[in-house]
């Protein structure tokens, strides 16, 4: 098991730059620890899942379908993020659905908690453009959301700021750096590339489209109840819009035609504006999952490995960066997402 009596000065080695490492390098930073950020691509960061990702922090949300950890890291995540970027959006976010998926609405609104109901005079009151589109909505006010591709050059921005080190193009091996430096700790955060040191990681293909159109102003994600994936709506700045996202237990790449009219077909739901959109890109990415689809901090010897964020890296990454700061500084185990070899 790792040495729990690290001192401040302990170098940390990360390795991945995406939601999971970045949050584990900040914390560390900011801890007083010498870190070093590797990341084998460019600070464009196009291979990581988290380049395509929509960036909710939905943790009611996501309690639909995901298990009460989810929840517990989702809502300390939520403080971190409010802590560390104030900026972050916290506009909540909206679930509707049209008449046919009624039951499937109301089943939403009974597995879920921390929403209000609004009827059509008040979600218009909330969002303009949607006036007249539904007949309610379920409000979900404690929820936010941020921009994955702006959102991680400014957390590799704040590492810095803390004095940590980011070497991209750097493809590292977890075991040599705990070879090289027995008294520093490695942080695995390498995603589906761990696949070597953890077999039973999965991706599970997630696609995703950009729209652009100034004809609709959206201040939240909205939610599309629909029967086979939560298909939503995310704002973004400069009028664009991300619509997300399928779930496949697929690895390939690229996006199907069943799924990018599923797609645009829910945008063109949430408002009929959305057909005079300019597509500007089709995408998809990998969510690394296990097969019970929970994250785990794995620790073995002077390395740990943080991985399986699956659909809610954005979601549980700083919760989880902090557990492991924990775990390095006083000892500090949780029995629910740490195993110790
Ligand atoms: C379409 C879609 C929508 C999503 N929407 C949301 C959402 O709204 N909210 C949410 O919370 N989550 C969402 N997710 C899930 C989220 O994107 C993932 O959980 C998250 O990105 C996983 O982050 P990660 O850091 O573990 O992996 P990654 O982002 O893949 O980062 C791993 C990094 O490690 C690097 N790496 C790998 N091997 C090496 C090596 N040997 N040396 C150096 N570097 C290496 C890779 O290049 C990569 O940059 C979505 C995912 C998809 C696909």
């Amino acid at each position: 098991m790792l040495q729990t009596t690290h001192r401040p000065d302990s170098p940390v080695s990360i390795i991945g730059a995406g939601i999971a490492g970045a949050w584990q390098a900040l914390l560390f930073a900011q801890a007083g620890h010498p870190v070093t950020l590797h990341e084998r691509s460019d600070a464009a960061m196009t291979d990581a899942t988290s380049h395509w990702a929509g960036g909710m922090l939905a943790p009611w949300c996501e309690a639909e379908v995901a298990e009460p950890v989810i929840s517990r890291l989702g809502q300390r995540s939520l403080d971190i993020w409010r802590r560390e970027l104030p900026d972050t959006p916290f506009n909540g976010s909206l679930v509707v659905a049209h008449p046919r998926e009624r039951s499937d609405f109301e089943r939403f609104a009974r597995m879920t908690e921390g929403h209000r109901r609004l009827d059509a005079t008040a979600l218009a009151a909330l969002e303009p453009s949607l006036e007249g589109r539904f007949r309610d909505a379920l409000f979900f006010p404690g929820e936010g959301h941020v921009e994955p591709r702006r959102v991680l050059p400014k957390l590799h921005a704040r590492i810095k700021a803390a004095g940590g080190t980011i070497k991209f193009g750097s493809d590292v091996a977890a075991k040599d750096l705990a070879r090289l430096d027995p008294d520093g700790i490695v942080i695995d955060c390498r995603g589906l590339g761990a696949r070597d040191a953890q077999p039973g990681l999965r991706g599970v293909k997630g696609e995703m489209i950009l729209i652009e159109t100034g004809e609709v102003q959206l201040a939240r994600p909205a939610r599309l109840i629909h029967p086979r994936w939560p298909l939503y709506v995310i704002p973004r700045e400069d009028n664009l819009f991300m619509l997300g996202a399928t779930s496949i237990e697929a690895e390939d790449s690229g996006v199907s035609v069943r799924s990018a009219l599923e797609l645009l077909g829910a945008a063109y739901a949430v408002h009929p504006a959305f057909g005079e959109a300019r597509i500007v890109e089709f995408g998809s990415g990998l969510r690394p999952a296990f097969s019970d689809n929970l994250p785990r901090i794995g620790i073995r010897d002077n390395t740990i490995a943080v991985n399986g964020l699956y659909r809610h890296g954005f979601l549980i990454a700083p919760a989880l960066a902090e557990l492991t700061l924990q775990y390095v500084q006083r000892g500090q185990i949780d029995n629910e997402v740490m195993q110790c070899a």
